[in-house]
């Protein structure tokens, strides 16, 4: 999964900011999102599936793009499940 930091609201990034305008509804469109995201995660696994998660701020330049396909080319062939 692919997710843009914004609108899957990633914990702790710079990127996953709240507007200043309707901030009850953004909130709570996060939370929803956050939400989802994790309850389609387990339902992958559940179906045997591996899931890796790719922020959009670690795909920003070049040199973070590229260790991020390191990190998942390890994960992928590797027997570790995601987490
Ligand atoms: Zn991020």
């Amino acid at each position: 999964m692919v997710h843009g930091c914004f609108w899957h609201h990633h914990s702790g990034c710079k990127n996953a900011t709240v507007p200043d305008t309707n901030t009850e509804f953004w909130m709570e469109k996060f939370a929803r999102n956050v939400e989802r995201d994790a309850r389609v995660e387990n339902e992958l696994k559940e179906l045997g599936w591996r899931v890796f998660v790719v922020w959009e701020c670690e795909l920003n330049t070049t040199s973070t793009a590229r260790e991020t396909g390191e990190r998942l080319a390890g994960l992928i062939t590797s027997n570790v499940a995601a987490d």
